[in-house]
């Protein structure tokens, strides 16, 4: 059998779509993305939602909209995927990495306290795996006026205490990347409820023009435009738009195939030398990826075990620390992130997503159970791991 990582529920329905679109005449950003933005509005009950080209144009337009360049700190979690921390290199400023915690692998917000210097302008936590960062406990902890951005690329369902991305932060970002919970194959959006960042973020995402395509021609004549302040290029076309309109529909539904997916891994793992992050207490997790930890540098051996087998697993993620772009830069203090790394030595994420089958989770538990397993703290794991297929 083959379990792939991830297989999308885009169907003919969405090419309809598409092709309504290209019907239109208007391929940019316009009426389509307009309809996404208010019902983003709606479900995370925010003033602002601004569509995207992807998570990281986003995070790069909101950095600027904020002001945040070269002298300024950002402060982020060693553990989470590289473009977390790009994004504030490419706006010139640094950034701060931190350990996260041990049980849930979410930046740790002691450390984020003890990492504030008066450079800092802001924090981008993590909804790791889907699991969101305790949002008000970290503004507590932070001076006023450092900015809480929140890298919810994982987290479109997730909720903590009630709360949901975008509610106690500046600004919550999605992706909607390939294989995220809600797709358009390249994509995300910034939602907030300031409203002079969200008026910068509308000109940050388009160059800093001070009108976007649909509004230079909307009167039928065209109107000049001016930039007062350097933007990226960062808009959504509407034939991408276009297909997330019924999966924010469907969300809900789709979590619970994720959740019970989730649960039965959980289950499987209980009495193995295998563990996973812990979902806190009043936390609902979007269960966005399944990873997990192997001991004693098997990681490896086992990843490769799963890939000869024909299931798909993949590595989110080596602590950004130990990638050579940071691992190089003397300002990166090495051996500060004890968590991250150890965490980033032994993870394997195993596929997840609401069409898996239970033939095909059963597939993966039981080569998991019968092949690996019992080989997994054996000494000579390579050998007889092999001769045992
Ligand atoms: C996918 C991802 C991103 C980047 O999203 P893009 O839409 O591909 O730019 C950022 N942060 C995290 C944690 C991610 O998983």
């Amino acid at each position: 059998m083959k379990v792939p990582f991830y297989r999308h529920s885009l169907d003919a329905s969405s090419a309809a779509l598409v092709a309504e679109v290209i019907q239109s005449g208007f391929l940019t950003s316009g009426q389509r993305c307009s309809r996404v933005e208010e019902r983003l509005r709606a479900i995370f009950n925010v003033s602002h939602a601004k569509l995207t080209s992807s998570w990281t144009q986003g995070a790069v337009a909101t950095l600027l909209a904020l002001g945040i360049g070269p002298g300024d700190e950002v402060i982020v979690p060693a553990m989470t995927f590289v473009a977390t921390a790009n994004v504030v290199k490419q706006v010139g400023a640094r950034p701060v990495f931190v350990d996260v915690e041990p049980s849930t692998l979410l930046i740790d917000i002691a450390l984020v306290k003890a990492a504030v210097t008066p450079q800092t302008k802001a924090v981008i936590p993590v909804h790791l795996y889907g699991q969101m960062v305790d949002v008000p406990a970290l503004r507590a902890a932070l001076p006023a006026g450092i900015k809480i951005i929140e890298d919810a690329a994982h987290c479109f369902e997730g909720r903590r205490a009630g709360r949901r991305p975008g509610s106690d932060s500046d600004a919550a970002i999605f992706s909607f990347y390939a294989t995220k919970n809600v797709t358009c194959g390249e994509g995300g959006a910034v939602i907030t409820n300031d409203a002079e960042l969200a008026a910068n973020l509308n000109e940050t995402v388009l160059h800093g023009m001070s009108a976007t395509a649909a509004q230079r021609f909307s009167a039928g004549r065209y109107q000049h435009w001016d930039v007062e302040r350097l933007g990226t290029k960062a808009n959504l076309p509407d034939l991408l738009a276009v297909l997330l309109e019924g999966q924010l529909e469907t969300v809900d539904d789709r979590l619970e195939q994720r959740e019970a997916l989730a649960r039965r891994y959980e289950e499987s793992f209980a009495d193995t030398p295998i563990s996973f992050p812990t979902i806190e207490a009043g936390a609902v997790s979007a269960r966005h990826l399944f990873a997990i930890h192997v001991p004693d540098g098997r990681r490896d051996w086992l990843m490769r075990m799963l890939n000869d087998q024909g299931i798909g697993a993949t590595v989110n993620y080596r602590s950004v620390t130990e990638l050579s772009l940071y691992r190089n830069d003397a300002s990166v203090r090495r051996g500060s992130f004890p968590v991250a790394r150890a965490w980033g030595e032994g993870t394997l994420s195993l596929p997840l997503f609401p069409t898996l089958q239970e033939a095909e989770q059963d597939y993966i538990l039981n080569v998991l159970r019968y092949e690996i397993l019992p080989f997994l703290d054996s000494s000579e794991t390579e050998e007889r791991g092999v001769a045992a297929l």
